[in-house]
Parts: C-alpha cells; sequence; structure tokens
C-alpha cells in the first residue's frame, strides 16, 4: 500500500515538474506518436495531452518539415548521439506564439531545439525526448545588434554631403576592381571629375550655396551612371567614378551626357540660380598598370588636361601606363 503511494507521490512531483519548468518537453516514440507533452507546450500550442499522447506529431503539427526532422532524428534513436536545432538555422520546428504578444516584436517564437536518446531498460532507443527552448529575446536582441552593425557600416562607407562612397571606402572598392581587373583583364574604366572655379561659386554666393551644388551634382552623377558603376566624392569637389564593363568609348559617351547634363542645369538658390560646369578624366584599364594608384593618376592628368584645355570637356587617357 505504502509503495503504491510513494509511486503516487513521486508521479506527482514529476507532474509538478513537468508542468512547472518553462521549458518545451515532448516525449516522442519510434514511430513518432506523442507520448509525454508538458505544461509549456501545452500552453504555447493549445493542443492538450489528450489531443496529442499517442496520436502522431506531424499530423497535429504540419508546419514540420516531416522528413527534415526525421532526418534529425534518424541518429539520436541509431547512435544514441544527441542533437540540436539552433534558432539560428531554422527559427522555430513547432511554430507558437511568442509567450509577449504586445510587447515582442516577433511574431512567432524563436527556438532552440535539443533532442536527446531515452534508453529502455534493454539499452536500445525506443524514445527520444525533445526539448524546446524559448529564444525570442535573445534572437530579437541579436538580430537588432546585426542589424545596428550594417547600418554602422553603411553610415561609415557614405560621405554625409551627398550619399556617395566617401574616399576611404571607394578607394577599397578600387584597389579591389584593380585586382580582380589584373587577373581578368576586363573592359573597366576609371573617371575623375571636379567642377570648374568652383571657389568663384563659394566666393560669390557663400559657402552653404556651394554645398547646394555639390549635392546637386551627385545627384546628377546618380542619373548619369548605372546601378554597377561605384561612385564617390574623392574631395571637396572632386568625384570618381568605376564604370565596370566599359570601353573608353562608352566611358566617353556616358561622362559627355554628364557633362552635357550638368551645364544645362542650373542650382537654384534663394533666389538666383547658379550655372556651373564639370571637367572630366577618363582613364581604360590596361595591366600595363603596375599598381593602381597609376590608373588613377592617369585619369587625374587627363581631368588636369580636360581643365588646361578651356574645362567643361572630357579628355581620355592616352597614356595606359607607360
Ligand atoms: P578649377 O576649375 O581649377 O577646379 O577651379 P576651382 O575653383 O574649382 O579650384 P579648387 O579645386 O582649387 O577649389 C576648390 C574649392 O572647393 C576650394 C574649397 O574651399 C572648396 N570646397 C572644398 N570642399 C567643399 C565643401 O564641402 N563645400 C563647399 N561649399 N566648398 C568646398
Ligand atoms: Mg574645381
Ligand atoms: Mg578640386
Amino acid at each position: 500500500m505504502n509503495s503504491a503511494i510513494d509511486e503516487l507521490a513521486e508521479l506527482h512531483w514529476q507532474q509538478d515538474l513537468l508542468g512547472s519548468i518553462e521549458v518545451g518537453i515532448a516525449v516522442i516514440e519510434k514511430d513518432f506518436t506523442v507520448a509525454v507533452w508538458n505544461q509549456f507546450m501545452e500552453n504555447h500550442s493549445s493542443v492538450r495531452p489528450s489531443q496529442i499522447c499517442g496520436k502522431n506529431l506531424f499530423e497535429h503539427f504540419p508546419e514540420i518539415d516531416e522528413a527534415w526532422f526525421k532526418r534529425k532524428c534518424e541518429p539520436v534513436f541509431n547512435m544514441m548521439s544527441p542533437a540540436f536545432i539552433i534558432w539560428e538555422q531554422r527559427p522555430y520546428v513547432f511554430k507558437f506564439g511568442t509567450s509577449r504578444p504586445i510587447t515582442s516584436t516577433s511574431d512567432y517564437m524563436y527556438q532552440n531545439v535539443t533532442i536527446f536518446p531515452l534508453a529502455s531498460m534493454t539499452g536500445k532507443t525506443e524514445r527520444i525526448c525533445v526539448l524546446v527552448y524559448d529564444v525570442t529575446d535573445q534572437a530579437i536582441g541579436k538580430q537588432r545588434i546585426d542589424g545596428l552593425n550594417l547600418e554602422l557600416q553603411e553610415i561609415s562607407r557614405v560621405d554625409g554631403l551627398t550619399g556617395l562612397y566617401n574616399r576611404r571606402y571607394w578607394q577599397e572598392r578600387f584597389d579591389r576592381e584593380y585586382k580582380v581587373a589584373m587577373r581578368t583583364e576586363p573592359n573597366i574604366c576609371v573617371i575623375m571629375l571636379d567642377i570648374d572655379h568652383f571657389k568663384k561659386v563659394n566666393d560669390t554666393y557663400g559657402h552653404h550655396a556651394g554645398d547646394l551644388v555639390i549635392q546637386r551634382l551627385a545627384k546628377s552623377i546618380e542619373l548619369a551612371t548605372r546601378e554597377t558603376d561605384i561612385c564617390g566624392r574623392y574631395g571637396g569637389e572632386e568625384f570618381v567614378i568605376i564604370l565596370p564593363e566599359t570601353t573608353e568609348k562608352t566611358a566617353n559617351i556616358m561622362a559627355e551626357r554628364l557633362r552635357k547634363l550638368v551645364s544645362l542645369d542650373a542650382v537654384q538658390y534663394e533666389d538666383i540660380a547658379i550655372k556651373y560646369t564639370i571637367s572630366i578624366g577618363i582613364a581604360q584599364f590596361s595591366s600595363d598598370y603596375r599598381e593602381a594608384v597609376l590608373w588613377l593618376e592617369d585619369a587625374d592628368k587627363a581631368l588636369y588636361e580636360a581643365k588646361e584645355g578651356g574645362r567643361n570637356r572630357v579628355v581620355l587617357a592616352h597614356s595606359n601606363g607607360s
């Protein structure tokens, strides 16, 4: 009699333990019928133990990829080695809502899941235990930090005034493009351009008006280039563009288009329309350039020639590394 009471008492505290623990516990048979379903699982799925125990797991949870889950469980049954599923691989196994639907920014519960073998008296694994941990707060925190890092990275690459790449990041991209070009020898050009007599703009209308002109030019550059072109602000009123898969002939057409667009444009500042022009130098890549800087220097030389030649013009570099 006593032993029956003892057994009952034991069952009670085991039930209490299963009920109060903030972890999902499901015991599953080899044929994937459910043997144990604790309070946590009931609370989050609204499926009672009486509804699911003795029934097939996948019938109640069609969202679980059956083939995948069985593959995960195979070594647990056959080799008695535990398996782990972390939220970074798969956000959840059981599609539960969040425990804090009002404050949480996620629609579902992120889960880490551990599956371990439960050996029978014979030493064989007839059942496995699936533990489900709610890691929603952790996952959301990590995603927020990842998002912030990405934003920071983006900000650190961009020039504050124009939104184009800043000099440091553009230079990084240029060096990378140069290295790839040295291997594959593609058609690729670099452009350097500079506003003509910009000092006069600043001196006549003030620094703020000058800033508006710089911003306007950046917009025109964005308009005239392709999405794959890499545009940067190299200095005060000096800009650089990498044009992948472009011959100097095509680069010249693009540069002329930009030059004309700018020369026809005017920046409205108070009641004045500020007219301005740009000069452009182009250098096509050649493997004769032994260093990236020599390639860029040729574009700069061409720009200088454009200035010397009277400004508001496009000049192609001729030296190609020699
Ligand atoms: P050039 O045709 O030879 O290029 O003549 P320039 O007057 O444009 O010559 P320079 O390159 O010497 O002058 C550039 C001026 O740009 C000088 C500098 O004060 C001004 N500047 C540089 N950065 C900024 C900026 O962010 N905003 C404004 N408003 N002016 C800037
Ligand atoms: Mg200038
Ligand atoms: Mg300049």
